[in-house]
């Protein structure tokens, strides 16, 4: 072999060795470029995974929410914050359109990171809450706020300018910044085909990515199925009437029930009794034989209650071991034998393990103890607590109210005008009221009628019964603007005596036929005046009342007599007695009219809003007139 013909073979083999390097070197590096896809692949997926993972547990924990019997507030709020952190989302919330008194403004039904909503809230002076929102400018981002489409955009300040437009412009925009809110996206809430409202959701990124999109629909979903199962747990509880482990009547039902039941007592003047009941030594029953047997003890009250309440009884369990028994009809001296009868009844339960168990009673009946509801359920706690402290297993009635009730006053006051004939009525007229009224014993019945027997003395046309309905009328209109019981008593007592004047009027006037003379005006104006200051004056425990009877002749605008009062000059008392009486009398007969029909008066009287009296107290009367007494 020549020199050169070596040289070609040794070149071909260094060729093909170095072909074979160079190729070998590159299935190397395809190897090394494809592991290398491979790993970046493994570690996205893994990502992936890691982030459904975590959507998994968020919706997880949305899930385990929801089963539980919290408000909807608070499972919004748990449900918004729990978008945070891992998931990437720098903040969200959920907005609701709300209709209150005709205005409709868009308010924050929940948020997230209470930090964020702290800052936004001294950035701006206002919590995020607070705000009355309003709808969007910009089309399209409106539709998504009032109808169900999902929005996305990477310009927050259109929304919450759009949303909120008194915001200062770059305060904004440096929140954001300082926030790092890069996008966000909105997406419709509907619960049982309702547009319940949207989650808006904040993302430090640009661009929120199409399975980012899907996660976030499924979430909104479990919203809405949120806000489906509160609302039916509030319903529910709403509805429930029963305590569910005695089947007794629950608390809620009790306070619905005593308060129709005060409203029908007044009316027809019909006592009602409260039975208050207390397990004795629950808490050793618990300590010795356990919880369970507890609960045997509680219940086995309840099958007592049941088994002695007549059909027409409300027997409920307050909470805990305390049990309330309305007796409809019954005085204190029945509700006293009923409440022996059922402390007997416990008495004598058998109960495995436990023995006997005693309750602790207390009784406080409806108009014989006080009219006030609230006070006859604290009379019959402090009766019940008596009997305890007396050494448990007993009944206690319990004590009046207060010495001098409204009563008392008015009766009081009523002898002193009787015996000391501060007024003209004559001699046997007069020792038969006083008997009548030194006979009464928490009656309200022989009030009113004494009552009514003194204004037919000089009003021939006055209804029997009338005196009743105003005081009734009275304290409802006195409820309606939320006065204290010491004033609605004083308004009691002013209702009774604000008419007495007129019996020192000459019964010529007011029996006159033809029309009064402005003459005969002038006298009758006088009444209110003659019958605070000459009958009532010198009786010293009705000096507060004197006042509302002085001025209950004093118009709204100013117009009345006899000092021209106006507004807010006029006591709210005086006021309620001023329509009541005019109705009165426009529904009796006068010598110059016919007596005006129900209808008729409540039109007279809406013709004088502003004039006579205010427009507020017009209305609640007539709310009053046209529904209470029906
Ligand atoms: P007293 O005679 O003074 O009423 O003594 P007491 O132990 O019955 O009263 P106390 O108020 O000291 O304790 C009441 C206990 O009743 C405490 C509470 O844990 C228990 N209790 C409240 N509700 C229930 C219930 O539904 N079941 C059971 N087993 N115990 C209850
Ligand atoms: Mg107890």
């Amino acid at each position: 072999m020549g020199f050169f013909e070596s040289l070609k073979k040794y070149k071909s083999q260094l060729d093909a060795v170095d072909s074979s390097v160079f190729y070998g070197s590159k299935t190397l590096l395809e190897v090394y470029e494809r592991n290398a896809k491979l790993e970046a692949e493994i570690e996205q997926r893994t990502k992936e995974l890691d982030r459904a993972n975590k959507q998994m547990l968020t919706l997880q924990h949305i899930w385990n929410m929801m089963n539980s019997s919290e408000p909807l507030s608070s499972v919004l709020n748990a449900i918004v914050n729990s978008l945070q952190g891992e998931l990437g989302y720098v903040y969200s919330f959920i907005i609701k359109p709300q209709i209150k008194d005709e205005e409709s403004y868009i308010q924050v039904a929940a948020s997230s990171r209470q930090d964020l909503s702290d800052k936004f809230a001294r950035y701006f002076n206002c919590k995020l809450s607070d705000y009355k929102m309003v709808y969007p400018q910009i089309e399209e981002l409106k539709n998504a706020v009032i109808n169900n489409n999902i929005y996305q955009s990477s310009n927050v300040m259109d929304l919450i300018s759009g949303l909120i437009p008194d915001l200062n412009k770059e305060r904004l925009e440096k929140f954001f910044q300082d926030a790092n809110m890069k996008s966000y996206i909105l997406v419709p809430l509907v619960s049982k085909d309702i547009h319940f409202g949207s989650l808006i959701v904040f993302s430090s990124r640009e661009n929120i990515s199409s399975s980012e999109l899907n996660f976030l629909g499924l979430f909104a979903k479990q919203i809405e199925l949120a806000i489906t199962i509160a609302d039916l747990f509030q319903a529910v509880k709403e509805q429930a009437v029963t305590d569910s482990m005695t089947g007794l009547f629950n608390r809620r039902y009790f306070e619905e029930f005593i308060k129709k039941e005060a409203i029908r007592a007044e009316r027809q003047n019909q006592h009602f009794t409260v039975i208050g009941l207390d397990l004795d030594h629950l808490k050793q029953i618990n300590d010795v034989y356990g919880h369970n047997y507890g609960d045997i003890a509680i219940k086995a009250i309840a099958e007592v209650l049941k088994n002695n309440a007549r059909s027409i009884d409300i027997a409920a369990r307050m909470g805990g071991e305390e049990f309330n028994l309305i007796l409809p009809g019954v005085d204190s001296a029945g509700g006293l034998v009923a409440a022996e009868r059922i402390r007997k009844a416990i008495e004598g339960v058998m109960l495995e393990k436990i023995g006997h168990i005693t309750a602790s009673v207390g009784v406080a009946t409806y108009l014989e103890h006080t009219d006030d509801l609230d006070e006859l359920l604290e009379l019959t706690d402090q009766a019940m607590y008596e009997s305890k402290r007396q050494g448990r297993n007993r009944v206690t009635l319990a004590k009046p109210a207060k010495e001098t009730s409204w009563q008392d006053i008015a009766i009081k006051t009523y002898i002193d005008i009787l015996t000391k004939h501060r007024i003209p009525v004559d001699e046997t007229t007069s020792k038969l009221l006083t008997q009548k009224l030194k006979e009464m014993n928490f009656n309200n019945e022989k009030l009113y009628q004494v009552a009514d027997a003194l204004i037919s003395t000089y009003n021939p046309d006055h209804h029997d019964g009338s005196v009743k309905q105003k005081v009734l009328l009275a304290t409802l209109l006195a409820k309606r603007f939320d006065l204290s019981k010491e004033s609605i008593d004083k308004l009691k007592i002013a209702v009774l005596l604000y008419d007495i004047g007129n019996t020192m009027l000459p019964k010529e006037l007011l029996n006159k036929k033809e029309p009064l003379s402005d003459e005969d005006k002038e006298s009758i104006k006088k009444h209110p005046v003659i019958a605070a200051r000459e009958i009532l004056k010198p009786i010293s425990n009705i000096t507060d009342i004197i006042p509302i009877i002085e001025k209950h002749h004093e118009n709204w605008n100013g117009t009345g007599y006899p000092n021209n009062l106006a507004k807010d000059e006029i006591p709210l008392e005086s006021q309620i007695i001023l329509i009541i009486d005019s109705y009165f009398a426009l529904l009796e007969k006068r010598p110059y009219r016919d007596a005006k029909t129900k209808e008729a008066a409540i039109k007279i009287i809406t013709g004088e809003i502003n004039g006579k009296w205010s427009e507020k107290l017009a209305h609640e009367f007539i709310s009053i007139v046209k529904n209470d007494l029906d």
